[in-house]
């Protein structure tokens, strides 16, 4: 698929981590090749297959960088109307955290969900004529289902439909975001209740999904009228998409595995059929994930696929499958 053909509402970027100790110490080779700002390829010879992107990120460009080329004008966007989504996809272990989180309190090691903040911060402050309400509300869904990463006991929670609305999560918290702190604050929490239930139920995080979102409610007064907007942006850390057959998953891992690979299956069909621009049918009701974003995906909105890929041999399956994907 080439860039040409897509809607400009969606990007789609790839980032090349570097080669970890565990590849370096098992020989493993360079499987994957950046070409340009624009094109990697895979794979040698005649089996070489290369893929254009809006950009191609590899280990020498920086959180700051990758902020500024990939994130940035969705940002900007949320606070004139529009919801935005961003997504990390990739097989467990190809750098979708430390693109999405990262470590938030380092000033070059934070990701995109910490400098999310910062800008929405700079923004709100910066903007005279308008007022902006930040609040935040934190999800996972794990096995299809949800549960919320904001309320004490991780409640489980449910996906409603209702006309004028559209689909909704009932009684998702959505607690208010004042200040930096209390936004890094509530991510904190969110992510230690989704460790907690991790360990208690012996899996690990790179089965669920999690979209922290930042909801934006501004009012102005052109006119002298009172006029308000909401918009949100949607932070996405999705689970590992290495196959289940590949992991020798059995049991209820496998199902698990099986619901997980639904989740990104409906959510590839859902990318597929709004870059296409022709599809008459845009599936997003075949899982929670899409159906939850429904309404920030497609139409007028801005999103961004991140494909975070390992360069090394071992995993050369997984990142022609993750290449494919997008
Ligand atoms: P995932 O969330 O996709 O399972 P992680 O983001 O947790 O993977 O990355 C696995 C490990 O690799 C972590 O220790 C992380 O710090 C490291 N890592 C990932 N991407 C990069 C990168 N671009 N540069 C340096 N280290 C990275
Ligand atoms: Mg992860």
């Amino acid at each position: 698929m080439t860039t040409k053909s897509r809607e400009e509402s969606v990007k789609v970027m790839a980032r090349v981590r570097p080669m970890n100790s565990r590849e370096i110490s098992s020989n493993c080779v360079k499987c994957v090749h950046i070409l340009s700002e624009q094109s990697l390829s895979i794979g040698e010879g005649t089996e070489e297959r290369q893929f254009t992107f809006d950009f191609v990120f590899d280990e020498s460009h920086s959180q700051q960088f990758i902020y500024e080329t990939s994130s940035y004008d969705i940002v900007e966007s949320v606070f004139q109307g529009y919801n935005g989504t961003i997504f990390a996809y990739g097989q467990t272990g190809c750098g979708k955290t430390h693109t999405m989180l990262g470590d938030p309190a380092s000033e070059t090691g934070r990701g995109v969900l910490p400098r999310c903040f910062f800008h929405c911060r700079a923004i709100q402050l910066g903007e005279t004529g308008r007022q902006f309400l930040l609040r935040v509300s934190f999800l996972e869904i794990y096995n299809e289902q949800v549960f919320d990463l904001l309320t004490p006991g991780r409640e489980r929670r449910e996906v409603k439909e209702a006309p004028g609305t559209g689909v909704f999560v009932k009684d998702l918290a959505m607690l208010p975001a004042s200040s930096l702190e209390e936004m890094l604050r509530l991510l904190d929490r969110g992510t230690k209740a989704r460790a907690v239930a991790e360990t208690a139920m012996n899996k690990e995080s790179s089965r669920s999904h999690c979209i922290f979102t930042v909801h934006v409610e501004a009012a102005d007064t052109p006119a002298g009228q009172p006029r308000f907007t909401a918009s949100k942006l949607n932070l996405v850390d999705l689970a590992g998409s290495e196959r289940s057959d590949r992991t020798h998953a059995q049991g209820d891992r496998l199902k698990e595995g099986a619901k997980i690979n639904l989740s990104l299956t409906a959510l590839g069909n859902v990318i597929k059929a709004l870059v296409d621009g022709k599809a008459k049918h845009v599936p997003y009701r075949d899982s929670k994930l899409t159906r939850i974003l429904q309404d920030s995906l497609g139409g007028n909105t801005r999103t961004l696929m991140l494909a975070a890929i390992s360069p090394a041999s071992d995993s050369f399956e997984e990142t022609l499958s993750t290449l494919k994907f997008t």
